[in-house]
């Protein structure tokens, strides 16, 4: 019942979305005469995205163990029954990933060939904290809610959508698309995109790539400006180790590996590293600078200026941990564990530490600096495994690049793109390091308020804003791949 209800509100809400004239029919916009043939199926395929987010919501896949599988095959029934050929790869026990191909008439070339993908997992719940059942698919209000409504099975149900329109469109595509639906994005990409870039590159070798990373933000109901995801930083933990002789609680001594943990992770925390602009942070300062307030935009402006740079970059920073992050390497303290009894000195005591380098930046440059700061022979520095890699930022003049900003300003009238280094890490940076021009979008327009609630309790999905994302995801890719 609820699923029938759903389905209803949403072509409601679509045709009120696409139908300037009251009198149009259900589901055809205005000027459905001068759509593309994609366009137009993508409009009709509407009611079954919604259907298809629905249904991946309630496949429980949340990382660890992940259960991706299970959505995998959930997205290739789909596919099958458009006569599309899809291959399932398991990758362990319930865990797995989709690849699926739509060729270009002529003779295929990987260096062309543009990969649609996201991520199948989630993370976790704390399912007291929820006001509906976060594998439920309720949609309440005009919001879809679930865990992974936004991060990120809104934007596999928009690729699938947008793939299928494709193929039912029957056109001519001038490089292959690629669908791929991957496994363990939240948990560091172990089991997932770096196995899946390492052994099964052929069946996703592409030069271009549409990957989550990315923001619509939405202010009073308009599209303020599009955020492309172009590069990200680099995710490194680091644990750091005091040792010293262990003792009677009775007895305090000046080299309880506690009290040198904790003086070093003071240190450390509270180290600032210098403030460096690249390519995309330089374009991100200055495109954002137009759409913020009238005193934030004259301090990003002035990041580079040669007396005002210090204030403005210290400004910018009080203003927002983010945009802090974006203007250096940086490093949180996260973990601390140390002792086994109250009253036993214990002989070691370990932090760790979660460091986030702007591409390109040295790890060892940054780790040398530290040690020279802590200045103490009782602690050590371990890289743990599994960090990220430097990968280069994608190019902010690529024809991908030039498309998306085309169709943004097409779709969202008045809206600014602005070019994106992320903080956080995804999964387009193996792709990177294999040169591909990966952008990171978030096609759905969301307010803050509901952006916030991505990883966070009640994550939900605007019903409306999901329709314009697949629209806008559409356009760009019509816009990308059809021969013209
Ligand atoms: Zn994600």
């Amino acid at each position: 019942m609820v699923r029938a209800v759903a389905r209803v509100f949403a072509l409601l809400t679509f045709t009120a979305l696409t139908s300037s004239a009251q009198t149009s029919p259900p589901l055809a916009p205005a000027a459905a005469s001068l759509a593309s043939p994609q366009a137009t199926e993508l409009a009709k395929l509407q009611g079954d995205a919604v259907g298809w987010l629905e249904g991946l919501l309630r496949i429980n896949t949340t990382n660890p163990p992940g259960n991706e599988l299970a959505a995998a095959k959930y997205m290739a029934e789909i596919l099958q029954k458009e006569g599309i050929h899809a291959d399932v790869f398991e990758m362990g026990v319930g865990r797995g990933f989709l690849v699926a191909r739509l060729s270009a008439t002529a003779v295929p070339d990987p260096s062309r060939a543009l990969l649609l993908m996201s991520h199948l997992d989630v993370v976790g719940v704390d399912r007291s904290k929820w006001t509906v059942d976060p594998f439920g698919a309720v949609i309440k209000d005009g919001y879809l809610y679930g865990r992974g409504a936004i991060d990120d099975k809104a934007m596999g149900a928009a690729n699938l959508a947008v793939f299928v329109a494709l193929k039912r469109s029957g056109t001519r595509l001038k490089r292959d698309v690629i669908l791929l639906a991957e496994c363990d994005e939240e948990d560091g990409g172990t089991q997932g995109m770096r196995i899946i870039v390492e052994k099964y590159w052929d069946k996703i070798a592409s030069g271009f790539a549409i990957n989550e990373g990315g923001h619509a933000a939405m202010k009073n109901g308009k599209v303020q400006y599009i955020g492309v995801q172009a590069s990200e930083k680099v995710s490194v933990a680091v644990t750091v180790i005091a040792t010293g002789p262990a003792g009677h609680g009775s007895m305090p001594r000046k080299d309880n590996p506690v009290l040198h943990l904790a003086a070093a992770i003071d240190k450390i925390g509270n180290y600032e590293a210098p403030v460096q602009l690249n390519s995309v942070t330089r374009a991100y300062f200055e495109s954002i600078a137009n759409v913020e307030e009238e005193e934030t935009g004259k301090w990003m402006r002035a990041l580079e200026s040669s007396d005002r740079a210090e204030h403005a970059a210290r400004w910018i920073s009080n203003t927002s941990p983010m945009w802090n992050s974006m203007l250096r390497d940086s490093i949180a303290p996260t973990m601390l564990q140390a002792g086994i009894r109250r009253n036993v000195v214990p002989s070691e005591a370990r932090g760790v530490i979660n460091i986030r380098l702007l591409p390109g930046n040295p790890l060892e440059a940054l780790l040398s600096k530290l040690q020279q700061l802590v200045n103490d022979p009782q602690i050590r520095f371990e890289v743990q495994p599994g960090g990220g890699e430097a990968a280069p930022s994608s190019s902010l003049s690529s024809d991908l690049y030039a498309a998306i900003t085309r169709l943004a300003k097409q779709d969202f009238p008045g809206t600014t793109v602005v070019p994106f280094m992320s903080t956080g890490a995804t999964d387009s940076w193996p792709l990177r390091m294999r040169n591909v021009q990966a952008y990171g979008l978030m096609p759905f327009p969301l307010a803050d308020s509901d952006f916030a609630r991505m990883h966070g309790d009640d994550e939900r999905i605007p019903v409306e804003s999901f329709h314009k994302g697949v629209q806008f995801l559409g356009d760009i890719v019509s816009d990308f791949v059809v021969s013209k």
